[in-house]
C-alpha cells in the first residue's frame, strides 16, 4: 500500500534524518513502501521525511524520464534497469565545483508548485543500499539534480530554500495556500 505523502509545512519536513544503523527487514520494508509510494504518485524521487520518517533514506527512479544524463556506478556503467529503483541510505554528496545548472523542479510535498533551482551539474555520491553495501555513484544532469533534491530533504532542506528570491516571490501565494491547507488538515 502506498504511504500518505506529507505536505509543506508539516514540521517533519524540517527534521534532519537520523543515520541508518540497522540494515534489516524493517528498513527493507520501509524502502519498498517508499518505492511504491513514489511510483503511485508519479514521482522520480522520495525522501523518508515525505512519508513522516526522519531518516537518512531516499529512493529514486529515473527509468521513465526523457532527459540526457550520464553516470558511473562503482566504476561501471550498468543500464538503469539493473539498479533502479535505487534505494539510497546515508548519502554523502560531493559536488564537482565546475559547473552549475538551473532547471525547473517539483516536489511531491508541494503539489502543483514548480520553480527553477540552481545546483551543481556534476556530483559524486557515496551511499549504502538497503543491504548495507557501500556504493560510489558519479552522475550529472537530472540524475544529479534528483539526488541532490532528495538528499536535501534528508537534512530538512527544501527546494524553496534554494530558489532565487524573485522566483519564490511568484510562488508565495501558492505556498501560503498549501501551508494553510496542511495546517487545517493537521487539526482534523
Ligand atoms: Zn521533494
Amino acid at each position: 500500500m502506498p504511504l500518505p505523502i506529507v505536505h509543506y509545512d508539516d514540521p517533519i519536513l524540517r527534521k534532519k534524518g537520523e543515520k541508518v544503523k540497522s540494515f534489516d527487514a524493517v528498513l527493507a520494508q520501509l524502502a519498498a513502501e517508499m518505492v511504491e509510494t513514489m511510483h503511485d504518485a508519479g514521482g522520480i524521487g522520495l525522501a523518508a521525511q515525505q512519508v513522516g520518517r526522519a531518516l537518512q533514506l531516499c529512493v529514486v527512479d529515473l527509468r521513465d524520464v526523457h532527459a540526457e544524463f550520464s553516470w558511473r556506478l562503482d566504476g561501471a556503467q550498468p543500464p538503469l534497469e539493473l539498479f533502479m529503483p535505487m534505494i539510497i541510505v546515508n548519502p554523502k554528496i560531493t559536488p564537482e565545483p565546475l559547473a552549475e545548472a538551473t532547471s525547473e523542479e517539483g516536489c511531491l510535498s508541494f503539489p502543483n508548485i514548480r520553480g527553477d533551482v540552481a545546483r551543481p551539474e556534476l556530483i559524486v555520491v557515496k551511499f549504502h543500499d538497503e543491504h548495507g553495501t557501500p556504493h560510489t555513484l558519479h552522475c550529472d544532469g537530472l540524475f544529479a539534480r534528483c539526488i541532490q533534491h532528495e538528499a536535501d530533504h534528508l537534512n530538512g532542506v527544501l527546494f524553496i530554500d534554494r530558489m532565487d528570491k524573485k522566483i519564490l516571490a511568484k510562488l508565495e501565494p501558492a505556498i501560503s495556500e498549501l501551508k494553510k491547507q496542511t495546517r487545517a488538515a493537521a487539526k482534523t
